[in-house]
């Protein structure tokens, strides 16, 4: 792929409930809540929270029947309240477990490490005889929940982790990109010969080299085959604060600046509302969905001829509604034309104290008192039909 030009790859839509995925869909936002699922009143308290943070896909775990039976009450009470967010139920080792969930959620994720196969460590050599035989094993413990999954419209991902690769898997590709890829291949083969298709990936490791490789080796793969599954794309265990935050960035912002993902989930040791606006950010710094202003700010330094940490302020409170409005906010004039040619709208130091305002690369007005020049931008904006009230 071009380094100078954008391009999505190109899937197709899986609906999760009444929210699409893939297609020409907006890259979606989604996250977990961290509520014990027999808590019926904290799981939708913490729903709504995120719903209201623009979370767009919920996922809830299931460790046992019992507490996938009880996302029936989870749904029931959202839907009570008027809240239609799609919900995932979150499947480790017990397919007894997805049957139950298959019932009440939009969307199954199961981890092909161990739907069929609790780990045991053990080294074992597989002959291709033995292989194909675990290969049916899986197939006949499979079927049951991608054929209720076609029946009731429910979509499913098939989520690698890294950290939990089957015995089978380890002994014949390690512990690799490779391997996580076969990994989720071989469940989505047979979800295929049962003729259903409503499929994500995801591929998902705390270590972010690791985890591109996969997605970037997994995109391939597809294309190869001619498969075009959506992606939902994660740094799984980020961690907190500034560290998780950029390693998600990077993780994510790589994936997505090569034209991969359809859906993305920060994982935060923090509250979960606490992901939205992060996942929201990265969508919106590589360009893949874009929900508020963008901003181009010089960093400043000795030439600056205004404070020009106060001013970028003042002009995020004043503009910072208008979705998809770029705007430049320069110390001066040195690099500001250039540094600034996409954007609509420049303020730029003309003079110490002093501002001229720029439409796209056009100086328009000059030497503007910075006490009033914040408000002759949102003057000049109004007048080129740029402004919208605030919400
Ligand atoms: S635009 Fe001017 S003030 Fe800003 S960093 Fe560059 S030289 Fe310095």
């Amino acid at each position: 792929m071009s380094s100078s030009s954008f391009q999505r790859r190109v899937t197709r839509e899986v609906k999760v409930g009444n929210v699409g995925i893939g297609g020409e869909n907006p890259v979606r936002v989604q996250s977990m809540i961290t509520a014990d699922t027999m808590d019926t009143e904290a799981c939708i308290q913490e729903t709504l929270g995120l719903a209201e943070a623009g979370c767009e896909i919920v996922r809830i775990t299931a460790p046992t029947v019992k507490d996938a039976a009880n996302l029936q009450l989870i749904a029931k009470g959202l839907r009570e309240r008027g809240c239609n967010v799609p919900l995932v139920a979150d499947i480790h080792f017990k397919p007894d477990a997805a049957m139950e969930a298959a019932k009440w959620v939009e969307k199954i994720r199961i981890n092909p490490g161990n739907y069929a196969d609790s780990k045991k460590f053990k080294v074992l050599e597989y002959t291709d005889a033995e292989y194909v035989a675990e290969l049916e094993r899986i197939r006949e413990r499979f079927t049951p929940l991608v054929c209720l999954c076609k029946e009731r419209g429910v979509a499913m991902r098939i989520g690698t982790n890294h950290g939990s690769l089957s015995d089978r898997i380890m002994n014949r590709y390690g512990d690799t990109p490779l391997g996580m890829v076969e990994s989720a291949l071989e469940f989505a083969q047979i979800a295929r010969d049962l003729d259903y298709h409503e499929l994500v990936f995801s591929m998902k490791a705390s270590n972010v080299k690791v985890m591109i490789e996969a997605y970037r080796l997994l995109a391939a793969r597809l294309d190869e085959k001619g498969w075009n599954y959506p992606l939902h794309l994660g740094v799984t265990e980020a961690g907190d604060g500034e560290d998780g935050r950029i390693k998600s960035a990077i993780g994510i912002g790589s994936l997505l600046c090569d034209g991969l993902g359809d859906t993305i989930r920060v994982s935060l040791t923090e509250d979960s509302v606490k992901e939205i606006p992060v996942a929201y950010a990265i969508l919106q710094a590589a360009g893949s969905r874009i929900t508020k202003t963008e901003y181009t700010m010089c960093p400043s330094c000795g030439r600056t001829l205004y404070n020009i940490q106060e001013t970028s302020a003042r002009i995020k409170a004043a503009t910072g509604h208008l979705k998809g409005l770029k705007i430049a906010v320069m110390g001066c004039i040195v690099n500001g034309p250039g540094e600034m040619a996409d954007a609509d709208f420049g303020y730029v130091g003309g003079a110490p104290g002093k501002i001229n305002l720029y439409v796209g690369k056009t100086p328009v007005k000059f030497n503007i008192p910075q006490a009033e020049a914040v408000d002759r931008l949102v003057d000049l904006i109004r007048e080129h039909g740029r402004w919208t009230e605030p919400a």
